[in-house]
Formats: C-alpha cells, structure tokens, sequence
C-alpha cells in the first residue's frame, strides 16, 4: 500500500476498478461518503529545501471507508469524476480547506499560512465556479492572497475562451493559480505561454530521475531558469531524497514537497509543524 498521512491506503483491489460489481460497489459507496462525512483532508507541507521553512501546504483529500479503511484518491476521484459527483466533492474540499485556513490563521494571528487545493477540471469547467469561491473567501474571510488552486493540464484538453476567462477571473480575485503535474501532459510548454499561470509544479517523475539521470536533470534546470525568467513560482513535487534535495538547491529551486521533508499531516500536526517553525 501507498504511504499516507494517518497510515497506509487499503490495498486496493484493481479488480474493484475493472469488474462491474467493483465498480458499482465503490459508485454507491462513494455517493454515501459524500453524505456520511468520510472524507477529510491531510496537509504536506511544501518548504524552503535551504532552511526548512514551511512556505504553504497542499490540502489532500482523504476518505476513511468505513469497513475498507483509507482508499486513495487515485483510485476514487477517476470513479467521482465519471458519476458526476466531483463537483460536490470539490466544493466540499474548497470549503473544508477554507474553514481550515481560516481557523489557523485566528489561532497563531498570523495571515502569512497558504493552502494550495486540487481542483478538477469538471469543477473548474463548471459555471459559477468562480462565484463559488468568492463566496468560500468571504464566508471565511480568507485574504485570496493566502489561496493558490492546483490544476492540470487535463483542464485543457478541449481548449475553450471560457477556460482562460475562468483562470483571468481567479487571479482577479487575488487567488493564485498552479499548475500541476507538469511536464507529464502533451503540450506544457504551450500552456504557460497561453495562460496566465503563477506557479508551475514539477511532476514527480522528473524529480525521481534527477539524480541519477543527466537529461532530466537538464529539463528540470530549465523550467527553475524558466520560472526565474518569466516570474514564476517552481515547485518540485514527491522530493524523497537529501541526494534530490541538493541537487534541487544547486539548480535554484526554491520550493520542494515530497516525504523527504514530511507526508501529509493531519490538520492538528500540520497546524502544530507550522507554529514551530514560524515561532522563534
Ligand atoms: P497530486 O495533486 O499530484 O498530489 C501529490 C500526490 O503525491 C499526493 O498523493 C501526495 O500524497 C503524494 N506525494 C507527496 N510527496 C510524495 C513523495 O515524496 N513520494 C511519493 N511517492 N508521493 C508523494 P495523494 O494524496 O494520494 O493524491 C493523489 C492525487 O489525487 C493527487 O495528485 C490529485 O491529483 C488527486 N487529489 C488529491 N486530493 C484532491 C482533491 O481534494 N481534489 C481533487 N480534485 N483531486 C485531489
Ligand atoms: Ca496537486
Ligand atoms: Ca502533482
Ligand atoms: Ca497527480
């Protein structure tokens, strides 16, 4: 099983995926998580790799099955996506997280705390997302500086005038916008040049290479040269290494996530790594 924040995921079973039974077991499931309150969210820290400082957090979505146990994201957010039912789960996570946010920022008085949270790209294509946000912001009396929303480049599969409206209308709101997973989609590139992004995400996968392979090493200086250039904020993704850690500091990266520097926290012990290396 894949490691998480509060313990391992269950194994789960391709099968569930793949036969129709499975499938329909984890559908009805899933609509009841919605209404049972299954679901939380878990906090990793994303940090200065020079001083260890936290600089924001990623909210990630947890679902506690009642007799299955933790089931990952990867497994189930496909399946919410296909039923429809991501919306919901979106806004429940925007709300969630917000509510989060704004408890940690009374608590410690200190507005400085970011949260990044994951987006879909059904919510985002949605009308009235933006709307929706403003809304969680004021509700929660949220500084939009303190937001930054992750999308991927799936997003942009059907390129649309909405899409980069949706984005320009975000950033208006003062909320930052990231994008995910890059480098692993068919045209990153393209979409940096097209859409008003402010921070770019390294995939994982490029970070996994970086110490052993010469020609990742050299995408990855890239992008941190590219961000420098065009004023954008570079994150390394799954860092699960000091060799990476290095490497990374020695190129110019600012900003490395990974379980090298912590999993995903509970909000209680993510609130409470916070505290400690801000208060000094
Ligand atoms: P992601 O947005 O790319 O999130 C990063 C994933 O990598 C997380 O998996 C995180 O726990 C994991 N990770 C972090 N550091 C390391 C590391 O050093 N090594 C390895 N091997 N993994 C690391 P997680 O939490 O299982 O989430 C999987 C995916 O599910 C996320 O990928 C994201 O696409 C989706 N997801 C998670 N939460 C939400 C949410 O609230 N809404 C939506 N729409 N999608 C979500
Ligand atoms: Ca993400
Ligand atoms: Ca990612
Ligand atoms: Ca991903």
């Amino acid at each position: 099983a894949k490691r998480a924040g509060g313990g391992d995921y269950a194994i789960f079973d391709a099968s569930m995926r793949e036969d129709a039974v499975g499938r329909l077991m984890l559908q009805t499931d899933l609509r009841q998580a919605v209404e049972r309150d299954e679901f939380h969210l878990a906090y990793q820290p994303i940090v200065n790799p020079a001083t260890g400082a936290i600089r924001s957090f990623e909210a990630l979505l947890r679902w506690n099955h009642p007799t299955r146990g933790a089931i990952s994201p990867a497994d189930f957010i496909p399946v919410a996506e296909e039923i429809g039912l991501i919306r919901q789960i979106d806004r429940w996570v925007m709300r969630e997280a917000c509510a989060q946010l704004s408890g940690w920022q009374r608590r410690f008085a200190n507005p400085d705390l970011k949260l990044s949270i994951n987006t879909s790209s059904a919510a985002f294509a949605e009308c009235g997302f933006v709307a929706t946000l403003a809304e969680v912001l004021r509700e929660f009396a949220i500084r939009p500086q303190s937001l930054e929303l992750e999308i991927t480049e799936g997003i942009f599969l059907h390129p649309s005038p909405e899409i980069a409206e949706t984005i320009a209308a975000i950033r208006r709101l003062g909320v930052r916008v990231a994008l995910d997973d890059f480098g692993t989609g068919y045209s990153s590139l393209s979409y940096i040049n097209r859409y008003p992004i402010d921070t770019i995400k390294i995939d994982k996968s490029f970070i996994d290479g970086i110490g052993t392979n010469r020609q990742t090493r050299a995408i990855v200086e890239l992008i941190v040269r590219l961000g420098d250039t065009l004023d954008l904020n570079i994150i390394a993704e799954g860092v699960e290494t000091q060799e990476q850690t290095d490497m990374l500091m020695h190129i110019g990266c600012r900003a490395i996530q990974g379980y090298h520097f912590a999993e995903p926290l509970s909000a209680r012990d993510a609130g409470e790594r916070w505290h400690a290396t801000t208060a000094s």
